[in-house]
């Protein structure tokens, strides 16, 4: 047996293959020369498992699509709030190369549009940092996060600086409101050189997987990001990252995305995908026009809308057993708040004569924190109520499990459990 998913990806793009709206970027050479019928997809697991369909191995310029990753990176370099001081997280509503600054700080409204990007490439590593460690810092995070060495493509970032005028222009504009301190040009040149990072469908699915799996990357089992940090970075791409399309964009396929004007686009879905595409012709809004089409078809054929309401995992209880000396509570799935809340209102109806209560964890697959919280405060207050607190946990998923106050449930082994 085949699985069926690339096969899937192939006749999502046979059917959008005709869709030639849009245009490519023509303001540098080596964009206008693409060849505009490239169309590649990639999906990436947060298990480690990459699928493809179409041109998903050949390379184009990161462009926009670095910011999010440069972003999480500039946070993990100088913390959030020395980041938040600079650049804002607000959508701007205005096209990626507005000036959009804020009225009374002059942050640039979000990292997302050119302005954030300018200042956020600025915010890496630390303010005595050379302008060729920045750009080295965001090319070794971009390649580790995609799992292999990136490159920049040097007569990209050579026509791009030939025309940057309004870059400049902006970089001018953010030096003048003491926003950062580096010459207009050195600034440019460091965002532009991030901007020409080579990248394919299937580096930016990959580098997505590692966002969607909180930081923890699936291929390499390294950290590469603090989760509290992928989760800054998808929630502002998940505001902004379409730019001027991003509250339509996010209505109708609710997949937190950065598109970029040589024609990538990343999307990922927290806990399960990082999706990556390239189709090179762009919209009115400098998104990828087929790209926005395959998002859409791949959002409501997969069921993948970020809003789309529903029981997460199975019910919490799996049974509450009675026998004359005991109630044992069987748990299963994940235990975060709404699973650890139906817990706590089950215990509530535990009688008042004190008993043992076994606390069965062994099919459950993890406590998320406030689950573990909420599971042994209920332990802390049955036994308050007088009654005896036990705990089958064979896997461990509870360690220390301190009732908060310096008591622990008594861990049964596996043979006394089967007595009962
Ligand atoms: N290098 C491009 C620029 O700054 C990137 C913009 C984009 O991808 N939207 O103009």
């Amino acid at each position: 047996m085949h699985t069926p998913v690339p096969e899937y990806l192939q006749e999502v793009l046979a059917d959008l293959r005709a869709h030639v709206g849009g245009a490519v970027a023509d303001y540098i050479p080596d964009l206008a020369a693409a060849d505009r019928d490239r169309f590649g997809v990639a999906l990436a697991t947060t298990s480690g498992r990459v699928h493809t369909a179409g041109d998903a191995d050949v390379e184009f310029s990161i462009q926009s699509v670095s910011k999010p990753f440069v972003y999480a990176a500039a946070i993990m370099d100088r913390g959030v709030e020395r980041v938040l001081e600079s650049v804002g997280v607000e959508p701007s509503g205005e096209a990626f190369d507005e000036l959009s600054l804020e009225h009374d700080s002059h942050r640039p409204r979000n990292p997302m549009i050119n302005a954030g990007a300018i200042t956020t490439h600025q915010l890496l590593l630390s303010d005595d940092a050379t302008a060729a460690a920045r750009v080295e810092r965001a090319r070794g995070f971009l390649s580790e996060l995609a799992g292999r060495e990136l490159r920049i493509n040097e007569s990209i970032l050579r026509s791009e600086l030939d025309t940057a005028d309004r870059n400049l222009a902006l970089a001018h504009l953010l030096r003048n409101y003491g926003v950062f301190s580096a010459a207009a040009h050195e600034a440019v040149e460091g965002y532009t050189a991030q901007c020409s990072i080579m990248v394919t469908a299937r580096d930016l699915a990959v580098m997505g997987s590692c966002l969607a799996n909180g930081g923890l990357h699936p291929q390499t089992g390294a950290q590469v990001v603090p989760s509290d940090v992928v989760r800054q970075a998808l929630s502002v791409m998940a505001a902004a990252g379409m730019y001027d399309a991003a509250g339509s964009w996010f209505s109708e396929v609710g997949i937190p995305a950065k598109s970029g004007v040589s024609g990538g686009m990343l999307g990922v879905l927290p806990g399960q995908i990082g999706i990556g595409l390239f189709s090179p012709r762009l919209d009115a809004h400098g998104n990828s026009a087929r790209g926005v089409a395959a998002f859409r078809r791949l959002s409501a054929d997969m069921n993948l809308h970020l809003m789309t309401a529903g029981p997460v995992g199975s019910a919490p209880i799996r049974a509450i057993e009675r026998s004359t000396d005991r109630i044992t509570v069987v748990l299963q799935g994940a235990i975060q708040f709404a699973g650890a809340e139906a817990v706590l209102d089950r215990l509530q109806s535990i009688d008042a004569e004190p008993t043992t209560v076994l606390f069965d964890v062994s099919r459950v697959d993890r406590f998320l924190d406030v689950g573990r919280r909420m599971t042994l405060e209920g332990m802390r207050r049955l036994r308050l109520d007088g009654h005896r607190i036990a705990l089958y946990d064979p896997d461990g998923l509870l360690p220390d499990p301190d009732m908060g106050d310096g008591h622990f449930p008594e861990n049964l082994p596996d043979r006394e459990l089967r007595r009962s």
